[in-house]
């Protein structure tokens, strides 16, 4: 079997409910799907994020695609690794994380191939899995505390065990966020995510000031281009943090965990590049240390794909990242990605096992343009 060809769609999926973060507000899921087709029909399906533009990732894949034609699709780590090293080779540009970023869709595609042309599931190919579930927490948004503790309490009366949401609304508002929620959810778990938010200074204080809430860990309360910040921070408070935003590579989570500037490591395989870097990242475990799925505004390929990856992680985190629920329409038919108490089951393949809604692909085609 050999790859015939690389195609790439834009797609755009509006959310229900605009979602925070710390820099902006998201309304909608911007990706582009990637399709690797072979000689034998079958074809592997993925999805890089669409930043800065769906033009850039879309022009970066198919300027490579001379890389993957015409090769067999079973040596992944090997096409990737071809694809990110012509992409960071342009001089004078710091390209390793844009390049990250655009071969994860590659990544993606290439391993739901392999898996279709194995006949068994990707956590197969993966070394197969450790667990009979992944946990996810419940992602709760709103424009005031009060809609957000409403939210944090749907997510309890469906069994989520683990409830997490933004900061960096402003001090004031994000503690009355805290505090409403926290009052919502009894003694569930709490996880807050300051996206980068604080300087040093202001985050010992709103850590401090949020301790109160019990959160089980503070992510990313600093600049991610900042260890020693990290550290600092760490030093001079009592609740564990999360690194997220800091990390893309192997050699991040390295460096994180000998400093001792995380408790927790936030992973997705749009900023490590893919699976076999995920996986590599997730070595974390050597510290004594869990790695949590990261999302970002994916869709549904990207839910499942990352769910075969952590089924195969021994350290994955027990309050992963799922954001399914901020989608109009997925652009998947199934599997049924609806939590039963927080969980998703192993997913049988072959490849991811999704089965992609053309007709939701064609109405997301269209609203990219
Ligand atoms: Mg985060």
């Amino acid at each position: 079997m050999k790859i015939t060809g690389l195609r790439t769609t834009p797609l755009v999926v509006p959310y229900t409910q605009t979602y925070h973060v710390t820099q902006a507000t998201r309304t909608e899921a911007a990706v582009v799907l990637v399709e690797v087709e072979t000689d034998e029909g079958l074809i592997g399906i993925g999805e890089s994020i669409a930043q800065p533009n769906a033009s850039l990732i879309v022009d970066s894949l198919q300027v490579c695609s001379d890389l993957i034609v015409g090769q067999p699709p079973f040596a992944v780590d090997a096409l990737v690794g071809a694809v990110y090293r012509k992409l960071i080779s342009i001089p004078a540009a710091e390209m390793d994380r844009m390049a990250r970023l655009i071969v994860a869709g590659l990544d993606m595609a290439l391993w739901d191939l392999a898996g279709k042309a194995a006949g068994v599931p990707v956590h197969a190919l993966l070394g197969g899995a450790v667990h009979s579930h992944i946990q996810y927490f419940g992602f709760v948004e709103g424009e005031s505390p009060e809609a957000m503790a409403e939210d944090a309490r749907r997510f309890v009366e469906q069994g989520i065990e683990v409830i997490y949401l933004k900061l960096g609304r402003g001090h004031e508002t994000d503690i009355a966020c805290a505090a409403a929620v926290r009052s919502a959810i009894g003694d569930k778990r709490l996880r807050l995510d300051a996206n980068e938010a604080w300087d040093v200074m202001t985050a010992i204080r709103m850590i401090k000031r949020l301790e109160k809430y019990d959160p089980e860990f503070i992510e990313q309360p600093v600049s991610s281009h900042n260890l020693d910040a990290m550290r600092q921070v760490k030093a001079a408070v009592d609740v564990p943090l999360a690194a997220d935003q800091a990390i893309h590579s192997p050699e991040d989570v390295f460096a994180y965990c000998r400093a001792q500037a995380a408790d927790v490591i936030v992973l997705g395989p749009h900023e490590t590049g893919g699976y076999g870097q995920l996986r590599k990242a997730a070595a974390a475990e050597a510290a004594g240390i869990r790695v949590c799925l990261h999302g970002v505004t994916e869709t549904g390929i990207t839910t499942v794909a990352n769910h075969h990856a952590a089924l195969t992680i021994p350290n994955i985190d027990d309050g992963n990242q799922i954001m399914c629920r901020f989608l109009g329409e997925d652009i998947i038919s199934s599997p049924d990605l609806t939590l039963k108490d927080g969980k998703l089951p192993i997913f049988d393949g072959p490849g991811f096992g999704f089965t992609l809604d053309r007709a939701a692909v064609s109405r997301a085609a269209e609203r990219s343009f």
